[in-house]
């Protein structure tokens, strides 16, 4: 029988299969025909502490038999609060920024970014009324970045294939270039003169330390700092987008610790529940708040959706700050990125690779490959490799990726890391 389910970035015309999954638990992914994966990218950059941890799966049953959803509009409740005070309490702070103090909830990544920047837009909006500003609309980006698929996320997201159809509707930004080897000053410069220009800008959004779906590209903690520097200097808001590199993806629970940054606005999900039910956040600083708090009802923060805060979802995310509050994840995380760096450097010796890189839990490693292009045919054959080796990778392009559940053992650190080098032999060329 054919399925109806129309799967995202998937090619259904090429008829490749498409495996169904029954059951998980920590690591691993167990397959309807008996076959077992392990996941080597947390299912898409979400499962933190593993699939089904009994803290998280009893906290969503008790939260769905107590109250399930809740209209966020002017009503609250004990599991939205408890994740905002927490949020607030594990944030990034510097004793000379204004700390990150109040929290918007939504339900995607993109969803925090589209958030992100329609407070960005609102807080200069709302200065303009009062007289006290010049409205801003002007958004600077940085070269290569991912921030979602809705077309405002698209719109400070890197120009592709994999939005041609809808540039039409996306709107200009200011590019900066990444920060590669060599480049880190003139990234800093070309931000300073954008941050100059007569039409200031707005808002700056930066994916810190490590731009994901662009090609798992790292920069140094020196320059995500130069450029939170540059914008402080010129007063535009310096949004950070941690919803790839939060919840310990870098090492720390976020990115923007490593550099001492305190961001104006800062968007999370995926590890927000542990990676077990869609919720994301977007938090702000007080005067980003206070622009839209008035007695003028025009000026409220005019964003929602029916499943704002969704009550279940919050409770997931209570238990995650609880595993983080009584666990030794940041441990667990040393010890997995200790086993990867191992296990990184032996694969860099071999001739069919290059670049390797690795901050946190997050590694990445180039294959020197034939026809390597992000259309081509390799990451697809690579990810059938894979699978038939039971791992679960999506590589991008050329460039092959680990983000795996922080309870990855290291017997499934060594199946990964055998297949990888048998990927070298078989689809690299020797350098
Ligand atoms: N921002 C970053 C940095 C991401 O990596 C992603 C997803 O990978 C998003 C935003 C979008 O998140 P979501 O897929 O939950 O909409």
């Amino acid at each position: 029988m054919i399925s109806p389910v129309w799967h995202p970035f998937h090619q259904h015309g090429l008829g490749e299969p498409i495996p169904q999954v029954v059951r998980a638990e920590g690591a691993l992914l167990h397959l309807a025909d008996g076959r077992t994966l392990i996941d080597g990218i947390s299912s898409w950059w979400v499962t933190t502490h593993g699939h089904c941890h009994p803290r998280i799966a009893a906290a969503i049953a008790e939260q769905a038999g107590r109250l399930d959803q809740l209209i966020f509009a002017g009503y609250t409740h004990e599991p939205a609060e408890e994740v905002a005070r927490g949020l607030i309490g594990l944030a990034p702070r510097s004793a000379d920024r204004d700390p990150l103090a109040h929290v918007f909830f939504s339900d995607s990544g993109s969803t925090a970014v589209e958030v992100a920047l329609k407070m960005a837009l609102g807080y200069w909006h709302n200065l303009a009324l009062d007289g006290l500003a010049r409205a801003r609309h002007r958004i600077l980006v940085l070269e290569h970045s991912y921030h979602g698929d809705t077309i405002g996320a698209m719109s400070v997201g890197e120009r592709g294939v994999y939005n041609q159809a809808w540039q039409p509707l996306l709107f200009d930004v200011g590019t900066i270039p990444f920060p590669a080897p060599g480049r880190e000053q003139a990234t800093l410069d070309a931000l300073e003169a954008a941050c100059a220009a007569p039409e200031k800008p707005a808002a700056f959004i930066v994916e810190p330390l490590i731009l994901g779906a662009g090609g798992m590209l790292i920069y140094p903690a020196s320059v995500l700092r130069g450029m939170a520097a540059v914008c402080a200097r010129h007063d535009v808001l310096f949004v950070a987008d941690e919803v790839m590199t939060g919840w310990g993806r870098t090492g720390t629970l976020f990115a923007c610790e490593q550099a001492g940054v305190v961001p104006d606005i800062m968007a999370v999900a995926k590890g927000i529940t542990g990676g077990t039910i869609p919720l994301a956040a977007t938090l702000a600083t007080g005067r980003i708040f206070d622009a839209h708090k008035s007695t003028d009802r025009s000026r409220l923060f005019y964003h929602s959706s029916s499943y704002t805060a969704n009550a279940i979802a919050c409770a997931a995310a209570v238990a995650n700050l609880a595993i983080w509050r009584e666990e030794d994840v940041p441990a667990r995380i040393a010890k997995l990125a200790q086993g990867m760096a191992a296990r990184l450097a032996k694969l860099a010796d071999h001739p069919a690779f290059a670049h390797p890189r690795q901050l946190g839990v997050v590694a990445a490693i180039d294959l020197i490959a034939p026809d390597a292009g992000y259309l081509s045919d390799l990451a697809p054959r690579l990810r059938a490799f894979f699978q038939e080796r039971g791992i679960l990778l999506r590589p991008l392009g050329n460039t092959i990726y680990l983000m795996p559940p922080y309870c990855l053992d290291a017997d499934q650190l060594d199946c990964v890391f055998a297949a990888l080098a048998e990927a070298g032999e078989r689809f690299g060329v020797r350098t």
